[in-house]
């Protein structure tokens, strides 16, 4: 079988020092009600008691109920260096027992994964072989500072499928603008640097910026007035600083 292109999605190494996002998730059932179903919690930087994360890590739980008895809870980080499974697993019991008082609980289902945080991502103008493209994770397709990639490679993919309609020798078509990816390099230095201020930082961003230009700006859909209300919802000496450096750099 032959083609004129190829779509390449197989993972490559992640180069040492890049800032990851490792997750361990519990799909779990209870036998009393104990989440609301109205309410999922995004980031969740837990009291000490349960979350000690190390110099340098951010640590935080995601709970997605489904309904009072069931539930999908995760320990997320950043940091350089992924976990073992017996921290994982110890976040998750202590979190589930403070938080919601739970005792026991049966788990349905479990995930895992490590997401990648590049600063810069593969900018497929330059890329190694002209018909070979790469998408997914390891390419452009994520959006660093979220490692959300399934809207974003469901847009890159129908816009290079009319491409490719329209042309049949189109181009590869990158997941996003220069500006979304200068603005990602920007907020990952930030997480790097100061780790201390993520979770005031993330509190500021959702209750100051509304929540519709919030989600324009996490999907790389944002207006001018969006880019605006992020901006003067951060810290402004330090992103001012963090951007001129990265200007400088780049
Ligand atoms: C547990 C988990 C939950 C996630 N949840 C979300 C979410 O809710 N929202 C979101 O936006 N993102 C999420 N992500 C991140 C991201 O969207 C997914 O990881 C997504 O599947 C990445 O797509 P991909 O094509 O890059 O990689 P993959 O889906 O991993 O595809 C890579 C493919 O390459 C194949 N492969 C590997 N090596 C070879 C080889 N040598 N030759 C041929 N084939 C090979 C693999 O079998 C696999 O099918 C999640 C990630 C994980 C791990």
């Amino acid at each position: 079988m032959q083609a004129r292109q190829v779509i390449d999605t197989r993972p490559t190494a992640i180069p040492a020092g890049t800032l990851l996002q490792h997750f361990c998730g519990w799909e779990i059932e209870t036998d009393t009600d104990v989440f609301d179903p109205t309410t999922v919690t995004l980031m969740d930087f837990a009291p000490a008691a349960v979350s000690q994360p190390a110099s340098g890590d951010i640590h935080f739980f995601y709970v997605l109920p489904f309904s009072p008895r069931h539930a999908l809870v995760e320990t997320t980080h950043f940091s350089p260096q992924v976990s073992d499974q017996d921290s994982y697993t110890r976040e998750l019991r202590d979190y589930l027992q403070s938080r919601f008082g739970l005792q026991q609980w049966q788990i349905r289902h479990r995930e895992q994964g490590v997401i990648p945080m590049p600063k810069q991502t593969l900018d497929l103008a330059r890329r190694r072989h002209a018909n070979i493209i790469p998408m997914g994770l390891h390419s452009d397709t994520a959006k660093a500072s979220t490692g959300y990639c399934y809207p974003h490679a469901q847009r890159q993919a129908l816009r290079h499928v009319a491409a490719l309609f329209a042309r049949q020798d189109a181009l590869a078509v990158p997941a996003r603008s220069k500006l979304s990816c200068w603005f990602d390099g920007v907020f990952i230095d930030f997480l790097e640097q100061h780790p201390e201020l993520a979770g005031e930082v993330f509190l500021r961003l959702f209750t100051a910026v509304p929540s519709d230009a919030l989600i324009r700006f996490l999907s790389d859909r944002a207006r001018p007035d969006d880019y605006l209300r992020v901006m003067t919802a951060l810290p402004k000496r330090l992103f001012i600083r963090l951007a001129y450096l990265r200007a400088v750099s780049a």
